[in-house]
């Protein structure tokens, strides 16, 4: 077995690996890469950008359907499946070939490829595939192995019908049906970009789960705008049987349904890449999910000189997130190489998600499960704003969905906001950028608003929440206990 000795060594080139190699190689030029699979980052190849890539054909048919509500009669849509994926694989192979050649230009030398376990803290074992086994000693490794889709066994039983979202984008061709487990970020986004493109699809969820929601009156608000979309939208179904026959996957359901599909597609979440890692060999601190547990300032796991970042690390699985996770790690894992004392906090930003859904689904700062555990009810204030009669919304027949924000009593500071509702991403940033502003409701409101613009209902909520705010030192003695002020 051959060894290679560096300074650090990174497991996995995805967006937090790449993001940990640039930021390594500032501090020290002996950096080492390691990928097991193929490159071109998850975001790319099956994730973020194919998936937007579906959404842009569904939203088009979904445009030409609905155009007649505005007086503009247009033939109802032919749906050229083959055409539709066509696209969407080759949009998606040029951002792939875009990180295939940022990877390229990273030094041969600093790549391995081969699937990497730790023996020790500072010790991995590579299995490669066309080689003997590499042994390589590292000062300091950053973790950066991704995540993979994660589902309940009893899935098996849709044998070669049973795929995930990377399967969907290796299609050729539209299946006539599918059943969507799973009505999340991922499913939602799937499921219905592939009902606007005529795929009959049936939504199972449990528990009543929907989207990134926590906020029971605007998870509300979202079901009821989804509600309709689909041949069965469920989020708390009952699912009896799952079997693969002759025609396809027959599912029985809330006992006496049945609905045969030709895929059963699997969005019930991820797991984290870590369970294969020879973790076992290690004295790591781990969470419920056996994730080494991060200082998610530093990366760092526990006092060790090992580091984590990306969806690996269980924290926020979004590609911004592995970005800011993977340059955090890679600098402290280069510029800790004499002491780990030397080991910095690194900008996190305020939390923002965004599902692109129709109606758009957005998330920023603490969401409101996140409020209500921090906060006894009177320190801490919700206003709001349904879209269904907002002036620009009506105009864009978008009109569907709630926006609640809350603000902390005695500061008026803005704390987070869940929304289900028309271009959402774009309130979601305005709502990001002033959480990490720090801003107070009274602030927000002081900034311009143009008209007519969706975000004169971002302003209802805030005047909403604003009404109902309690400021000055009297709440914020009350409410101390709370944190509030701090
Ligand atoms: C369908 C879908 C849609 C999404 N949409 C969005 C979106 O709109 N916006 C957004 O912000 N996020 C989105 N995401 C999430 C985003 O794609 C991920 O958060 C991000 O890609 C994670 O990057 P990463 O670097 O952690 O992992 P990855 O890019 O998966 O990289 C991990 C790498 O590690 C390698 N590896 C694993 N184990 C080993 C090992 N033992 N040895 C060597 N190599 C190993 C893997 O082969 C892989 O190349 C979406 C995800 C999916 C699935």
């Amino acid at each position: 077995m051959s060894t290679l000795s560096k300074d650090v060594a990174i497991i996995g080139t995805g967006t937090a690996g790449l993001a940990a190699y640039r930021a390594a190689k500032e501090h020290t030029d002996s950096v080492v890469l390691i990928e097991a699979g193929v490159y071109g980052t998850t975001c790319a190849r099956v994730g973020c950008m194919p998936s937007k890539l579906l959404i842009a054909a569904a939203d088009a048919a979904h445009e030409i359907r609905h155009s007649h509500a505005f007086g503009v009669i247009a033939e109802p849509p032919k749906i050229d499946s083959k055409a539709v994926m066509q696209r969407v694989k080759s949009e998606r192979d040029r951002f792939v070939g875009f990180v295939l050649e940022s990877v390229d230009s990273i030094d041969e030398q600093d790549r391995v490829r081969g699937y990497a376990r730790f023996i020790d803290n500072t010790t991995l074992l590579v299995e490669r595939q066309d080689d003997e086994d590499l042994r390589i000693d590292a000062k300091r490794i950053v973790i950066a192995t991704g995540s993979r889709p994660s589902y309940p066994g009893f899935f098996q039983a849709a044998e070669d019908r049973l795929v995930v979202n990377d399967d969907i984008f290796e299609w050729d061709a539209l299946p006539s049906s599918v059943a969507v487990f799973g009505p999340g970020v991922i499913g939602l986004e799937l499921g219905q970009a592939l009902s606007r493109l005529g795929v009959e699809v049936s939504m199972f969820g449990v528990g009543g789960a929907l989207g990134p929601f926590t906020d029971p009156e605007v998870r509300a608000s979202a079901h009821q705008a989804f509600a309709g979309q689909f041949r069965y939208f469920n989020t708390d179904a009952q699912v009896d049987s799952i079997e693969r026959t002759s025609e396809g996957v027959k599912i029985r359901y809330d006992g006496g349904e049945e609905v045969i599909v030709d895929y059963l597609v699997a969005a019930t979440g991820r797991r984290p890449n870590v369970d294969n890692l020879g973790l076992e060999n290690l004295e790591l601190p781990l969470d419920e999910r056996d994730v080494p547990i991060a200082n998610p300032y530093t990366m760092q796991v526990g006092q060790t000189p090992i580091f984590i970042a990306g969806d690996a690390s269980n924290q926020i699985p979004l590609l911004h997130e592995a970005a800011d996770q993977g340059k955090i790690a890679g600098d402290n894992a280069g510029r800790s190489l004499k002491s780990l004392a030397d080991v910095r906090s690194g900008l996190r930003r305020s939390a923002i998600g965004v599902v692109f859904s129709d109606p758009q689904l957005a998330t920023v700062g603490m969401r409101y499960d996140d409020v209500v555990k921090r906060y006894d009810r009177d320190c801490f204030a919700i206003g709001e704003v349904s879209f269904k009669n907002q002036g620009r919304s009506r105009v864009m027949l978008k009109n569907q969905g709630l926006l609640r924000v809350y603000a902390e009593q005695g500061t008026g500071m803005f704390l987070g906001a869940e929304m289900a509702g028309p271009r959402a991403e774009h309130i979601a940033h305005l709502l990001a950028w002033a959480h990490q502003q720090r801003m107070t409701i009274p602030q927000m409101l002081d900034m311009p608003f143009y008209h007519p613009v969706i975000e004169e209902g971002l302003r209802t909520a805030l005047r909403d929440v604003n009404a109902n705010l309690h400021l000055g030192k009297a709440l914020m003695d009350r409410c101390a206990e709370c944190g509030v002020g701090s």
